[in-house]
């Protein structure tokens, strides 16, 4: 036992788990079909798999009581980190257990005992060199804005993140928003090569001081550029900005954190752009995927009172002074409003908001056991057979490649950047 590491400072939370198994299905399901919140359980089978299995694997492990396996490690491999447990538990026991908490530290323990696996190992060092998780070239971090100048002295600083700068097939519609803005006499910043990693990668892999680290270092950029609003494409970015960075003690006053569809909104609704019919979706119905980092694990941090009481007979309390959240502050509404300015119907799938499925992109699955991220994106691309619609749309570049990749029959998968870059102008005059 170790004070000072965050797993044994979780302890007494994870070891308050009543496996109750809450944490395995979306409250009040729809349907037993998508009843299950978690693809790691979904994957595994059995309830080592859930973040209460998962929490007695670490109590184990941190009371000295077990040992490593390669069979323990690659169960831990197949959680995404999307948080759905977390939502879950909250429903029934508030801040007792937090099994998100417990399971961020967990996978830091992993990393402080050596035992983090390879494909995350790869993961980190591909950061470490490039900036980004798939080894790219720094030189080729900014060729989407070739020939784009931006301010120096910005107001508005965007954030592309590493999945667009990168992705080919999104450049032409970053390329039509940042020229729309200028159009709009707004004139953003960016870092172009300089721009990292936003380190949510880092840390959902377990490495918590690298996310320090990258944290600092975008922080820093931040600062120097003079802007008082960054806006990120990014929904892990915006996802660490509001809900990881804030633990991480660094300052981030006087500055606004922004995900795209937030902005490209209030400059609609404040007429600085306008929004028109979508050229090819307009009339039409399609169905919107709730991202988990930009969704319920966008909701701003909240620090929760460590020290619970024992009352009423027994019963453990806490008196953490505010009211405690479920997860219904992350981004929800302004996609599904820039869809509807769009002409288009949104349509609910069964598991959303704070309640939806994951894709499986996350949390290093992909990079670890692409079988599990498979099943969780043909899990949730199944809901589609309960709606009208055969579309599905994403506003995470990440989600909506990997659920593209693995749509089958008639089902398609949009990108929302791809629908608004083109639906985008600047209101006569602009700003
Ligand atoms: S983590 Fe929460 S919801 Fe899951 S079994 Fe434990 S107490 Fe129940
Ligand atoms: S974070 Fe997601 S995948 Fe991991 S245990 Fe919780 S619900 Fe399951």
């Amino acid at each position: 036992m170790n004070a000072n590491s965050p797993l044994d400072q979780r302890l007494a939370f994870m070891d308050r788990c009543t496996r109750c198994s809450q944490c395995k299905f979306v409250p009040v399901p729809k349907s037993r079909e998508h009843a299950s919140a978690c693809p790691s359980m979904d994957y595994v089978e059995y309830h080592a798999g859930s973040a209460s299995g998962q929490l007695i694997m670490a109590s184990g492990i941190a009371h000295g009581e077990i040992s490593y396996t390669p069979s323990l490690l690659e169960t831990v491999s197949a959680c995404t980190m999307c948080g759905a447990c977390d939502t879950a538990c909250k429903i029934n026991f508030a801040e007792l257990v937090e099994p998100l908490e417990g399971l961020y530290a967990f996978r830091a323990r992993i990393v402080e005992d050596g035992q983090s696996p390879k494909r995350h190992r790869e993961v980190m060092d591909k950061i470490a060199a490039t900036g980004n998780s798939q080894g790219q070239p720094r030189a080729g971090r900014a060729t989407w804005a070739a020939g784009i100048s931006f301010d120096s002295a910005p107001k508005v600083l965007l954030h592309v993140g590493s999945v667009l700068s990168y992705d080919t097939n999104k450049h032409a519609s970053l390329r039509l928003i940042a020229e729309t803005l200028q159009k709009a006499g707004l004139c953003p910043g960016y870092l172009g090569e300089d721009e990292g990693s936003c380190g949510m990668l880092a840390w959902d892999l377990g490495y918590h001081h690298m996310a320090r680290s990258l944290a600092q270092t975008f922080m820093a950029q931040v600062r120097a550029s003079g802007a008082k609003t960054v806006v990120t494409f990014s929904s892990s970015a915006i996802s660490a900005y509001r809900s990881i960075y804030p633990r991480m003690g660094l300052d981030l006053s006087g500055i606004r954190f922004l995900h795209f569809t937030e902005y490209l909104l209030e400059l609609v609704e404040t007429s600085t752009l306008a929004l028109g019919a979508a050229p090819t979706y307009d009339g039409k119905t399609v169905a919107f995927h709730d991202t988990c980092k930009l969704g319920r694990l966008t909701e701003p941090y909240q620090e929760t009172d460590r020290a619970l009481q024992k009352e009423m007979g027994g019963i453990y309390v806490s008196r953490t002074p505010q009211a405690i959240h479920f997860s219904q502050n992350g981004i929800y509404e302004a996609p599904r409003a820039l869809l509807r300015l769009m002409g288009i119907t949104v349509e609910e799938l069964e598991r959303n908001r704070q309640y939806s499925y994951c894709c499986g992109a996350q949390g290093g699955v992909k990079e670890t056991l692409p079988a599990a991220a498979k099943m969780a994106a043909r899990n949730r691309l199944d809901e589609l057979n309960e709606t009208e619609s055969s579309t599905m749309v994403s506003a995470c570049g990440n989600c909506a490649h990997h659920l593209g990749k693995h749509a089958r029959d008639a089902f398609t998968v949009v990108d929302l950047i791809d629908i608004v870059a083109t639906s985008l102008t600047a209101t006569k005059g602009g700003k």
